[in-house]
C-alpha cells in the first residue's frame, strides 16, 4: 500500500481519484505545519504539494520512502532539483495541464481576426446588417510563422497545418528534430520569418529576448495585411507598434489574450475595431482546471507504480503524442540494457546508444534514461532508477555517447543499439526494434543476427555449430523441467553459432551448468530480461 500525503490543494475531482486507488492510501493534510511534515514524511511514498511546501534537503533527508513529490501547477521554485534527483525523487509538475487551452485560444482568435468575427458580431446586434464591409481572409495555404516552437508553440503547428497553411518557425534554443516533427521549416532570424510569415503567433516567455520582439524598428519588415496573435504574455509584441501597424494598414488585425499591463483598463490598442482582445483567459477552461488536479494524482501514481511519469521535471519532459510513440522502446531498452552485466562481469567504460530510423526522430531521452537503468540495475538494484541512471552511470566513470542516425539498421524501420565497451576494450553490442505488435525483439547480439521476440526469462548460449546441438539443449531443459517457447540460431562465418532460447520459467544455476557441461556448448547464460 503506498502512503501519499496531499499537503496543498487539489481539485475534488482529482482528490476522488487518488482516493479510489485501492493500492493508495491518502492523508488530506492541507496547510500541514512544517514540524508535523518533517515528523512524518518518512511514513510517505508521494507527496502532493503547490507552491507553499519547501522540498528541500532538510525535507528530502528524511523522507526515506519518498519515491515522487506531484507539483500541482507549473513553477518549481518551491523544490530543490538538484537535491531531489541526488535522492532518487522523482518531481513532477503540471505544465501540459492548460497547454491546449491556451493553444486553442490562440487559434480562436486568430479565425476570429481573420473572419471579423467579433466585428460583424457586433454590427449585427446593432441593428445593422452588411457583408461587404467584412471580407475576410482564408488561412489556408497561407504561411504562418511560430515563434517559440514549444509545447504550445508545436501544438500550434499540428493543428495548424490540418488547415493547409505553411509553416515556418523561429525557435533558436530547440533542435532541428523538433522542427521536422512539427512539420516546421526552420528559419534562422526574426527577421527571416517577419519578412515571410502571412499570420504570426509567439508562444515564448517573456524574457528580456522576446520583450518587444516586434517593435517600432522591425514593424516596417513585416508583410503588408500581416496578421498577429499573441496569447503567450503581455508586451512580446509591443502595443504602441502594433498600434501603429494598425492604424497605417501594415497589420490587418490583432489577436491577443495578454496585455503588457494586466488588469487594465485603457490601451492604445482599444481603439481598432479589427485588434481583438481577451482578458487572459487562455487557462481559462474547466477542462485546464481540472487537468492540474487528475494530471498531479497521475503523474504521482505513475511514479509510485514504476511507470513513466512524463512530466518528471528532473528528465525531460515528453508531449503525450510523443509518449505514445516512444513507450514501447522505453521498455526494449530496459531489457536489452539488462542484459551485459548478465553476460560479463567487467567494469564498464563507455556506451553508445544508436537510434536509426524513425525512431531516431523522437525525442528519446527517456529511452536513453531506461538503457542506463537496465545496465546499471543488475548491479544496483533498485538503487537505480530511471532519474537517477544517468548521474549514476557518470559518477561510476561511464562515457554515455547517443547517436540520431537517419539511416536504417538492416532492414528496420526503427532500431536502438547499445554498445557497451568495457575498461579492458572489450565490446558487447545488442539490437533491438519494436514489431508491428508492439513486441519487442533482439535482431543482433555480439554481431550475430537473430531475431527473436523478448521474454522475461531466456537463455543465450555459444555452440559449435555442429548436428545435433538443438536436441541436445532441448534435452537438458526437458530434464529440468524447463520449457522452450521459442528458439532462434545465430550464425556468422568462422565463429561459432550463438541461440537465444525464450523459456517459460526461470533457470536455476544447476541447470546452466549441465548445459555448459554438453561437448557442444562454450558457454551459456541465463537471462533474467524482466522490467
Ligand atoms: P515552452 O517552454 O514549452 O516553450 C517556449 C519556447 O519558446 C521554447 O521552445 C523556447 O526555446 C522558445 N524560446 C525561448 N526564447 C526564445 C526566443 N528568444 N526566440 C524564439 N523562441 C524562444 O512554453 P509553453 O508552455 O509553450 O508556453 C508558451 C507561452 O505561453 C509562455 O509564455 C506561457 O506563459 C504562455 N501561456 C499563456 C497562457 C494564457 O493563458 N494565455 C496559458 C499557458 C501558457
Amino acid at each position: 500500500m503506498f502512503r501519499v500525503l496531499v499537503g496543498e490543494y487539489i481539485d475534488d475531482h482529482a482528490i476522488a481519484g487518488l482516493t479510489s486507488q485501492k493500492d493508495v492510501k491518502v492523508d488530506i493534510k492541507v496547510g500541514i505545519s512544517r514540524e508535523e511534515l518533517l515528523n512524518t514524511i518518512h511514513e510517505y511514498d508521494a507527496l502532493i504539494v503547490r507552491s507553499v511546501i519547501k522540498v528541500n534537503r532538510e525535507l528530502l533527508d528524511k523522507a526515506k520512502k519518498l519515491k515522487i513529490v506531484g507539483r500541482a501547477g507549473n513553477g518549481t521554485d518551491n523544490i530543490d532539483i538538484p537535491e531531489a534527483t541526488a535522492h532518487g525523487v522523482i518531481v513532477a509538475n503540471t505544465p501540459d495541464s492548460n497547454t491546449v487551452s491556451a493553444c486553442e485560444i490562440a487559434i480562436g482568435l486568430m479565425l476570429a481576426s481573420a473572419r471579423n468575427i467579433v466585428a460583424a458580431n457586433n454590427f449585427i446586434k446593432s441593428g445593422k446588417w452588411e457583408r461587404e464591409i467584412f471580407v475576410g481572409n482564408e488561412l489556408f495555404e497561407k504561411t504562418l510563422g511560430i515563434i517559440g516552437l514549444g509545447r504550445i508553440g508545436s501544438l500550434m503547428a499540428k493543428r495548424m497545418k490540418a488547415f493547409g497553411m505553411n509553416l515556418i518557425a523561429y525557435d533558436p534554443y530547440i533542435s532541428d528534430e523538433i522542427f521536422k516533427r512539427n512539420g516546421c521549416k526552420k528559419v534562422e532570424t526574426l527577421d527571416e520569418l517577419l519578412e515571410a510569415s502571412d499570420v504570426i503567433t509567439i508562444h515564448t516567455p517573456k524574457t528580456s529576448e522576446t520583450i518587444d520582439m516586434i517593435n517600432k524598428d522591425n514593424v516596417s519588415k513585416l508583410k503588408d495585411g500581416v496578421r498577429l496573435v499573441n496569447a503567450a504574455r503581455g508586451g512580446l509584441f509591443n502595443e504602441e507598434a502594433v498600434a501603429e501597424g494598425l492604424r497605417s494598414g501594415k497589420i490587418a488585425s490583432f489577436g491577443y489574450d495578454v496585455h503588457t499591463v494586466e488588469p487594465r483598463s485603457e490601451c492604445v490598442l482599444y481603439e481598432f475595431e479589427n485588434a481583438i482582445t481577451t482578458p487572459h483567459i487562455g487557462a481559462t477552461t474547466y477542462e485546464a482546471q481540472r487537468n492540474v488536479g487528475t494530471q498531479v494524482v497521475k503523474q504521482v501514481l505513475n511514479g509510485l507504480r514504476g511507470e513513466i511519469v512524463e512530466t518528471a521535471v528532473n528528465l525531460p519532459s515528453i508531449g503525450r503524442e510523443e509518449y505514445a510513440i516512444v513507450k514501447p522502446y522505453i521498455t526494449l531498452a530496459e531489457r536489452l540494457g539488462k542484459i551485459y552485466f548478465q553476460i560479463s562481469k567487467d567494469a564498464i567504460s563507455n556506451v553508445t546508444i544508436n537510434y536509426y530510423g524513425e525512431i531516431a526522430e523522437q525525442e528519446t531521452a527517456l529511452v536513453d534514461a531506461t538503457t542506463l537503468k537496465g545496465l546499471l540495475e543488475p548491479v544496483l538494484k533498485e538503487e537505480v532508477n530511471y532519474i537517477n541512471s544517468r548521474s549514476l552511470a557518470e559518477k561510476r566513470g561511464i562515457d554515455i555517447t547517443v547517436n540520431k542516425k537517419d539511416e536504417k539498421y538492416k532492414n528496420y524501420s526503427s532500431a536502438l543499439e547499445i554498445v557497451v565497451i568495457s575498461d579492458e576494450g572489450k565490446k558487447i553490442q545488442v539490437v533491438g526494434t519494436v514489431g508491428l505488435n508492439n513486441d519487442e525483439r533482439i535482431v543482433s547480439i555480439k554481431d550475430h543476427d537473430v531475431d527473436i521476440v523478448i521474454a522475461d526469462n531466456m537463455i543465450y548460449l555459444s555452440n559449435n555449430d555442429v548436428p545435433g546441438v538443438i536436441g541436445a539443449v532441448g534435452a537438458i531443459l526437458g530434464k529440468e523441467n524447463i520449457n522452450i517457447a521459442t528458439m532462434n540460431v545465430g550464425r556468422k562465418e568462422n565463429e561459432n553459432a550463438i541461440m537465444l532460447l525464450t523459456v517459460d520459467s526461470e533457470v536455476e544455476k544447476g541447470s546452466l551448468k549441465k548445459l555448459r557441461a554438453l561437448d557442444q556448448i562454450n558457454w551459456a547464460y541465463y537471462l533474467d530480461l524482466s522490467v
